[in-house]
């Protein structure tokens, strides 16, 4: 590990990292920030969970000349809730100086606020590629002035489709600019990518496999019409705190959380189809700890910065066995211990042999019979979402959420958890034990001068 002194940085950067308790840097960081602070083109590879936000962040903030009041940085995203992610990330490092200003351009909110933003003019935006590229065909976006732009998760970008907006994109741009591609792997359309809109691109790829020892690893085989149980099963008797459950297709996210449901317990499921408020409600329940089970697709779940899963589930195993890697990634971070279970039925234990031979590994299955013991499922969860109908745009923040809570409603700190706050709404996880005074401190007294209505989910 090396610390980011040895980087050309100011001490005010240095001194807000240490605050956001960064100290060393990431071996993704490590690689890539000497490149993005010299201004060169880079491709980055790195697995999720990594640190690829501040790898870029960080040096593109060093590189921002603050008083020069136009768009320089253009950072693209995937989808709305990694922009979100990827903008808050950004203004944490900020905060090593002032007034920086960082707008998110995203699809699914209306558009006319977003045309006011940009007209008052920012130094960095984040945002989706349709979005943006809407804004540019409207007049309402400029990006002349842009020195550096990024691709996150460019090969989520692709898969997407946003191959056609990206190129419509980069016509607004100078030519004469630095061009960041991130990503957790390397498809040969990256590839390509890379060598139209990049020069001279450094490549860096760390940290791209798994430690075997820091995910224990079980496979479980029995029938098709079992694994439902199968699933119940391996949760009630490892009652890991949070589980992501992977499934191939939407339908069986929605049958499958239906079904936990039923066994009593508390799960929710997201997949491509959901709306976009509803997939980031999902995403807050699941990340504050109040719905310890998601089950998912990959696509829903991938890119999502959830850290500290306790486990990660195969209902089914993925059709590729990179896929599989990357899915398991997702617990057993940060040298924390993850376990990984996969369901798989005879007819598909040759996708284990595949995904032995990838990972140089001889892992057996066991019979999913082999559990003996099954007590009712414990894993209820202590804290519960309450959602508020204001968010960033009437003035909240996560501080105003917890002084109405610790000042008006006398609710020790220590029960409230995470706080989010987005442009229309806000959530805040409570201890269940303080969930009904909460939702009336919330709803009866004034925050920032207003009402709120607030809704309790569980
Ligand atoms: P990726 O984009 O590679 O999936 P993120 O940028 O979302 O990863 O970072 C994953 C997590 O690691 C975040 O919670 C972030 O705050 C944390 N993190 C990033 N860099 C550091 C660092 N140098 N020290 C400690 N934590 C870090
Ligand atoms: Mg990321």
């Amino acid at each position: 590990m090396k610390s980011f002194d040895i980087l050309p940085l100011g001490r005010s950067m240095i001194e807000n990292l240490g605050t956001m308790g960064y100290d060393q840097m990431t071996p993704v960081q490590a690689a890539s920030l000497p490149h993005v602070l010299k201004g060169e083109d880079l491709l980055a590879q790195a697995k999720t969970g990594s640190g690829k936000t501040a790898a870029f962040g960080i040096g593109l903030l060093h590189n921002l000349d603050v008083k020069r009041f136009r768009v320089q940085v253009l950072v693209m995203c995937p989808t709305r809730e990694l922009a979100e992610q990827v903008a808050h990330e950004l203004r944490r490092i900020a905060r090593f100086k002032h007034n920086i200003k960082i707008v998110t351009i995203c699809g699914g909110v209306p558009f006319l606020p977003q045309k006011i933003s940009l007209e008052h003019q920012a130094h960095i935006v984040v945002g989706t590629p349709g979005r943006i590229e809407q804004h540019l065909s409207r007049g309402s976006m400029n990006l002349a002035h842009v020195t550096t732009l990024v691709l996150d998760e460019a090969d989520r970008m692709l898969d997407i489709g946003f191959s056609d907006s990206i190129e419509a994109i980069m016509r607004h741009v100078p030519e004469n600019r630095q061009t960041l591609f991130f990503s957790a792997t390397f498809p040969a359309p990256i590839l390509e990518l890379s060598t139209r809109f990049q020069k001279n691109a450094h490549r860096v790829a760390v940290d791209v496999a798994h430690e075997e020892n820091v995910i224990g690893q079980y496979f479980y085989e029995c029938e098709w019409e079992a694994k439902a149980d199968g699933t119940a099963q391996i949760l009630s008797a490892h009652q890991p705190a949070s589980a992501l459950i992977f499934c191939n297709t939407k339908r069986q996210c929605v049958l499958l959380a239906a079904f936990l449901e039923t066994k009593g317990f508390s799960c929710l499921a997201i997949h491509g189809d959901l709306e976009q408020k509803d997939r980031t409600e999902v995403l807050v329940r699941f990340s504050n700890g109040s719905t310890p089970i998601l089950v998912a697709t990959d696509v829903a779940a991938r890119g999502l910065d959830i850290s500290g899963l306790s486990a990660v589930i195969n209902f089914d195993l993925p059709f590729e066995s990179e896929v599989y890697v990357h899915r398991i990634g997702r617990t057993g971070r940060a040298g924390k211990e993850g376990m990984a279970f996969s369901l798989i039925t005879p007819k598909e234990r040759f996708r284990l042999d595949e995904i032995n031979l990838m990972m140089g590994t001889c892992f057996k299955v066991s019979d999913i019979g082999s559990f003996s013991s099954l007590g009712a499922p414990d894993i209820l969860p202590s804290m519960v979402t309450l959602s508020i109908n204001g968010g960033r745009k009437a003035k909240l923040r996560p501080g105003d959420i917890l002084g109405a809570l610790t000042k008006e409603g006398k609710i020790p700190g220590s029960c409230v958890g995470k706080i989010n706050c987005f442009e229309f709404y806000s959530y805040v996880a409570v201890e269940s034990g303080v969930a009904d005074s909460a939702q009336e401190t919330l709803s009866t007294k004034k925050i920032k001068g207003r009402n709120f209505i607030v809704h309790r989910h569980e």
